[in-house]
């Protein structure tokens, strides 16, 4: 079995992989990494199959142009399917707006869209000598490794919690030959989550208290659902802008993949929705929470709330998610500023943000700890580590247990 990697190996980013068998030729994932400008994986060849994991842009954001191109089909849970749609059509209006070129376009959409071939975990199919079985790999609703059944099994885990979220349940292990496994937490272990929660419930509570505002930006998939559990049982006037609002109702169609529907449709319930920008005018007068997408502050609604409480030392911001460099919220974790552009023509200008700021780590990928547990869980002879700027110290313990590990480059081909 031969893999090629075609990006998102050694970076966290532009997904694609590659695996070519006596009979199959296929490929996992093809997505894209949204930074100015665009990055993109190596271009795909044709091949039989495509999987596609979980609807983040890293792992789905060009799978238009692959479907475009080739008429590719692309197995993948319905909710992922759902959301790639949403996320896709998202991501050609940015390009639009900032000028880039457009991969692909709305036809190619419209192609990807007919070509899904939608399963459940515990489904397998068929596919040049494999039987391929889909499994949950926690970290979003519809999130799936891939079980590939041949002379040898090889597991592909795409990104991956082994820990129960509000969300949804963490992965379990499948015993196999070979595991492809995100990295991303390599060296890196998570606080325990339920003091987390109980931090920022604390924190939010406090600014609600002393008079503020509490903003707390969040990407749309995931964490904005994430959040409106753990905050779900306060009693204050809650909002929830962006996205992520739309993304909820998407998980509400299909509670089978979510962890407790009656949870979220009460989460749901309390939280006032933006859907007009009277609703909005709304929100800037009177909210005390605001659940808003911009996860890392470069667009979308958070910024207008942030324009409200910048020079507000009783309000706050509350970031949860991983703040890519160069991203406004990267600068405000670290200069206290955001750079705010007042119109398309003008230059984006530094603003002081007076207000407080605290991160909070709700990653929904499993951490060091948590992926050498479930490397062993799984006993395969060989892992390859992806997804992850740094994979040594995690090839390092997974070494010392006598396994062996490959850590790929982009373009670079080996065998399993
Ligand atoms: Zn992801
Ligand atoms: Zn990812």
């Amino acid at each position: 079995m031969k893999i090629r990697f075609l990006g998102g190996a050694e970076v966290v980013g532009k997904m694609g992989m590659l695996l070519q068998d006596k009979e199959a030729n296929l490929l996992f994932e093809y997505g894209m990494t949204a930074s100015k400008p665009p990055q993109y994986p190596l271009a795909a060849p044709p091949v039989d199959m495509a999987f596609l994991t979980h609807s983040h842009l890293d792992h789905c954001g060009m799978l238009p142009w692959l479907c475009g191109k080739y008429g590719t089909e692309v197995v993948s849970t319905p909710i992922s399917a759902d959301v790639v749609e949403l996320l896709v059509k998202d991501s050609l209006k940015i390009a639009g707006l900032e000028g880039y070129p457009k991969p692909f376009d709305e036809e190619d959409i419209r192609t990807m869209m007919r070509k899904f071939i939608t399963m459940s975990y515990g489904e397998i199919i068929d596919i040049g000598g494999f039987e391929v079985e889909l499994h949950s790999a926690g970290h979003l609703p519809g999130a799936t490794m891939y079980e590939l059944r041949g002379d040898q099994t090889t597991v592909f885990t795409g990104d991956m919690h082994t820990t129960n979220m509000r969300l949804v349940w963490g992965a379990h292990p499948v015993k196999c030959d070979n595991l492809i496994m995100e990295a991303t937490y390599a060296g890196r272990n998570h606080t325990e989550r339920n003091k987390t929660e109980r931090e920022l419930v604390e924190k939010v509570k406090e600014v609600v208290e002393r008079g503020g505002r509490a903003i707390l930006p969040c990407f749309a998939v995931g964490r904005t659902q994430e959040v409106m559990l753990i905050l779900k049982d306060l009693r204050y006037n809650m909002w929830v802008d962006g996205m992520g609002r739309s993304i909820t109702r998407y998980y509400l169609d299909r509670p089978e993949f979510v962890r407790n529907e009656r949870a979220l449709r009460a989460a749901k319930r309390k939280f006032h929705e933006v859907r007009t920008p009277a609703d909005r005018r709304r929100a800037r007068r009177e909210a005390q929470i605001i659940v808003t997408t911009g996860g890392m502050l470069d667009g979308g609604p958070v910024l207008s709330y942030i324009d409200d409480v910048k020079n507000d030392p009783r309000s706050a911001i509350l970031l949860s998610g991983f703040q890519v460099e160069g991203s406004n919220g990267h600068l405000l974790m670290n200069e206290g500023i955001i750079n705010v552009q007042a119109t398309r023509e003008e230059l984006p200008q530094p603003v002081k943000i007076k207000c407080e700021i605290q991160k909070f780590d709700l990653s929904a990928h499993a951490d060091h700890n948590g992926l050498l547990e479930f490397v062993e869980a799984c006993d395969p002879d060989t892992v390859v580590l992806m997804h992850s700027d740094d994979r040594t110290p995690l090839a390092e313990d997974i070494e010392a247990g006598g396994r062996r590990v490959i850590l790929p480059e982009s373009d670079e081909e080996f065998e399993l």
